[in-house]
């Protein structure tokens, strides 16, 4: 059978930069592979919500 190691590690590409990161519970960032990649996504998120929000204000037409 098949035994769980106590540290998982693994390689994925970091959503943020595509480059190699370190999947592993020594990583607190991951899948990112640094803080500042995870900074960038939470960015990018943010950034997406507002302009959602923007575009709803624009198509928010009261004809009352
Ligand atoms: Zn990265």
């Amino acid at each position: 059978m098949q035994e769980t190691p106590e540290v998982f590690q693994k390689i994925v590409p970091c959503p943020a930069c595509k480059g190699d990161s370190l999947y592993a519970s020594t990583n607190p960032y991951r899948p990112f592979c640094s803080a500042r990649c995870k900074a960038l996504d939470l960015g990018a998120w943010a950034s997406e919500e507002f302009r959602m929000e923007a575009s709803n204000l624009t198509t928010d037409t009261e004809d009352q």
